[in-house]
């Protein structure tokens, strides 16, 4: 949890992981999975619930920019708020991260121009970026 926080070193640290491309970022996912498997088995974190595509594009985000934190992936039965509607996580074609420090920006202009299977969002006052599978949209919280 705390690696999050660590300033400088870890800006450096993500700038060496972002040029060592594959090893260290497989070193990284086999390490977050592990984790995942000694804790409950329903944190709402898993990788192995996603559908395939939702799966792909997590890929595709952690090959170009390094491994990221999970915040939620699948939540049976979740509405989006204020509107009720089924949530793409209830079916497992959205997931929730954080960017590895100093990279969100990044991330989000790349996610725009790149992911046109689904919707990249961010929200006011909130630090992750949500990303599912389904209709092209972008909504991103004014700063
Ligand atoms: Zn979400």
């Amino acid at each position: 949890m705390s690696k999050w926080h660590v300033s400088a070193v870890a800006c450096a640290l993500a700038a060496v992981v972002a040029q060592a491309p594959a090893a260290e970022a497989k070193r990284y996912k086999g390490d977050l999975s592990n984790r995942s498997m000694t804790s409950s088995s329903s944190s709402g974190t898993s990788r192995s619930c996603l559908t395939s595509s939702a799966r792909a594009l997590l890929g595709r985000i952690e090959s170009k920019f390094g491994g990221v934190q999970i915040i939620s992936t699948c939540r049976p039965g979740a509405r989006i708020a204020g509107s009720g509607r089924p949530s793409r996580h209830a079916s497992g074609n959205a997931i929730d991260f954080n960017a590895p420090r100093g990279k969100k920006g990044e991330i989000i202009r790349w996610l725009a121009s790149n992911h046109r299977s689904g919707g990249t969002m961010t929200y006011a006052g909130m630090n992750h970026i949500h990303v599912d599978i389904g209709h092209h949209f972008v909504s991103l919280a004014s700063r």
